[in-house]
């Protein structure tokens, strides 16, 4: 399958391991948002938040168990955002569900931190 997600995991593209158990694997992002910017994805291909359904939701909850273990390992005692963007309008660029790990920085919230674009 052509899915650079898939090939990182495969180790077919290099990448900044974070984390990895059986069934997620972690790593930076290389084009960071923050001072910790990581990926988190599921080993097994899904598209998208959107297509998460009863057969795979269990690989959602293993990635948020991998977040909360990074978090506690890493020491990001002032808090940290976990995000997943889905489709076109939320600018999801890569087709293999990932959430983004960002911490290290005071972050806002509200409309404004939506960084729309139109
Ligand atoms: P999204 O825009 O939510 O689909 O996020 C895709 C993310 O993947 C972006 O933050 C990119 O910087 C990141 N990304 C793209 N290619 C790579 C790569 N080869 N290694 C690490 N991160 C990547
Ligand atoms: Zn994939």
């Amino acid at each position: 399958m052509d899915c650079l997600f898939c090939k990182i995991i495969a180790g077919e593209i290099p990448s900044a391991k974070v984390y990895e158990d059986e069934y997620v694997y972690c790593f930076k992002d290389i084009a960071p948002i923050a001072p910790v910017h990581y990926l988190i994805i599921p080993k097994e291909h899904i598209s998208g938040a959107s297509e998460i359904t009863e057969e795979n939701s269990m690989l959602v909850a293993k990635v948020f168990e991998a977040a909360a273990k990074i978090a506690k390992a890493e020491g990001f005692e002032n808090g940290f955002r976990v995000i997943t963007n889905c489709g076109e309008d939320a600018g999801q660029t890569v087709h293999h569900l990932h959430f983004h790990l960002l911490a290290g920085v005071k972050m806002g919230w509200g409309p404004e931190s939506l960084g729309k674009t139109e």
